[in-house]
């Protein structure tokens, strides 16, 4: 099927779906300009995640100084970039009243830039937008935090309650995952009749299981990416290209199908 043709029958698919669950991954904002991990020039090419897993950012102040100087490297990327066409369009599914939750493991707060809820919206990896104190858990503004950092007032934030670690508030390498955010992710993933996942390579896991357990539960599922994934088997449709093109592709099909759709989709593509 090329991709003309599969991005409609995934209109079809997604006009005529009741509970929908999207799960993005970094793929759906790259084209925001934010790099992904697996991409060749992607991150991975240019730091050793291995050096920064948790346990060293617990244990190591040198570790904790390397993470917040890439930390301050990349935080003014997150906060610089614009939601795409493809944030838009999943937007777009919340304002047609389909979306049972919107699963991301991206950190950058686009999709809520875009205009998705902070109700609907499970941040599974956490956020680079927020910081705390890993000791007392104390919330750290995390744009204060950005600015003394880069004015040299410090090199390594301390909490001024505890005296404790202050860390980005995104999942590490090595750390646990939010008990709460991943069990409504999978709740969600047994409730939904279709699951699109959009730009996510479904190689990290527990993310990379919700296509499995959606599937198991009945759901149909689509998938939009550029390269194979390892779930692509399991799908109805797979969708290769652009995640912005291709969702507004997907998005414009639904439309022609659901007047109500084409209502809710019309005014975020304009
Ligand atoms: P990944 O880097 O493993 O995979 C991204 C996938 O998207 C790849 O398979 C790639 O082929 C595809 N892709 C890239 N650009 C695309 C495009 N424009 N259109 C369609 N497909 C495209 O990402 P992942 O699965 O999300 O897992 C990596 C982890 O990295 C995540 O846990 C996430 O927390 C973190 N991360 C987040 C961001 C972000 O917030 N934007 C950026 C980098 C990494
Ligand atoms: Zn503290």
């Amino acid at each position: 099927m090329n991709s003309v043709e599969s991005c409609r029958r995934a209109g079809e698919m997604l006009a005529r779906a009741e509970a929908v669950v999207v799960l993005t991954g970094a793929g759906i904002s790259t084209e925001s300009g934010i790099p992904d991990f697996r991409s060749p020039g992607g991150l991975w090419d240019r730091y050793d995640p291995t050096k920064l897993t948790f346990d060293r950012f617990c244990a190591s102040a040198e570790t904790r100084r390397d993470y917040w100087r890439l930390a301050t490297e990349t935080y003014p990327l997150l906060t610089r970039a614009e939601p795409n066409p493809a944030h838009l369009a999943v937007a777009a599914i919340e304002a047609s009243g389909r979306l049972l939750k919107l699963v991301t493991q991206n950190i950058d707060g686009l999709h809520q830039r875009a205009g998705n809820s902070e109700q609907r919206t499970v941040e599974i990896h956490g956020s680079s937008l927020k910081a705390h104190c890993i000791d007392c858990g104390r919330p750290h503004d995390r744009a204060e935090l950005h600015r003394r950092l880069l004015a040299g007032e410090i090199a390594v934030p301390e909490c001024e309650a505890c005296g404790g670690r202050v860390k980005p508030s995104t999942i590490s390498f090595g750390q646990a995952m939010p008990e709460k955010e991943t069990a409504e992710a999978f709740d969600a993933a047994r409730d939904c009749d279709l699951m699109i996942v959009v730009g996510s390579s479904l190689q990290v896991y527990p993310a990379a299981a919700l296509p499995d357990e959606a599937v198991r539960s009945g759901a149909s599922l689509v998938i939009v990416n550029r390269e194979p994934t390892p779930k692509d088997e399991n799908a109805t449709v797979i969708v290769r290209g652009s995640a912005a093109e291709t969702m507004s592709l997907i998005l414009k099909h639904a439309g022609d199908i659901s007047a109500g759709f084409k209502a809710a989709a019309d005014p975020m593509l304009r």
